[in-house]
């Protein structure tokens, strides 16, 4: 990366899904190691990079919940599934020689860290790509609050959420394709016209610690080592 860093810390947002690539469940091995490729050059250059990932390409509580299954067990599943993910992605880094750690929220020492904030902010002093695993620990939240959440608990100075499409539309751009693409909008403009941004929870967060939130599309080859180097690509959520 050549660029100069514009952030010292950010947080980047990426869903179980964002794993999936082509495959019908689980994760796509070659899709990882871009990922991989990617927060490598963003911390390769300087700024201190958090991650959290989601659960969604294995379990969601609510899609278990509604075979039939009692909704916390489903969200501990939920919770679970993005644990293995961050396993894995802390083995893809790894294996691109970048100094990795997984903190999860759930206590399974064996396998990763406990969530301790402090040192959560050691790691990233250090230049360890930190992966916050198991959302907030808690049922009936999303990964999305996660992210929110760890991003003030660390003093991120920017949450990047990673879609597949390219930031903020009026409608899916995929089935729509007159939807109407926003550059910049308001935490409140997001709420109020339901726009599928994060949920709301996650919104209010970020708005009431004042975390700006790039949306922006991770299938992009470079676009987050772009973002870090503060170039404006992308939907930016601000006040
Ligand atoms: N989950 C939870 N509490 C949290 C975060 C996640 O219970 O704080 C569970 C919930 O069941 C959720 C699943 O973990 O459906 C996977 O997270 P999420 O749906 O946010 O993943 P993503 O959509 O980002 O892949």
């Amino acid at each position: 990366m050549s660029q100069t860093p514009h952030y010292r810390r950010i947080l980047l947002k990426l869903s179980g899904e964002a794993l999936l690539g082509d495959e019908p469940c689980g994760i796509d091995p070659q899709l990882l190691g871009r990922l991989a490729d990617d927060v490598g050059d963003v911390s390769r250059c300087g700024v201190q990079v958090a991650l959290v990932i989601g659960g969604g390409n294995i379990f969601r509580g609510a899609a278990l919940a509604s075979d039939g299954m009692d909704r916390v067990t489903g969200d501990h599943m939920g919770m679970l599934a993005t644990v293995m993910n961050a396993l894995a992605m802390q083995d893809a880094l790894e294996r691109r020689s970048v100094p990795t750690r997984v903190m999860s929220a759930l206590k399974i020492n064996q396998v990763c860290e406990d969530y301790i904030r402090r040192r959560a902010l050691r790691h990233l002093d250090k230049g360890r790509v930190t992966i916050f695993a198991a959302g907030t620990g808690n049922p009936f939240f999303t990964t999305d609050s996660a992210a929110s959440l760890r991003a003030v608990e660390i003093g991120a100075e920017l949450l990047v959420k990673a879609t597949k499409v390219d930031g903020v539309f009026s409608d899916d751009p995929v089935t729509n394709p007159s939807a109407r693409f926003y550059k910049r909008l308001t935490y409140d403009q997001a709420i109020a016209e339901r726009l599928k941004v994060m949920d709301t929870t996650a919104i209010v967060l970020c708005r009431d610690n004042g975390i700006p939130l790039r949306i922006l599309n991770i299938y992009e080859a470079g676009a987050l080592t772009r973002v870090a180097a503060g170039e404006d690509i992308g939907s930016l959520v601000v006040t």
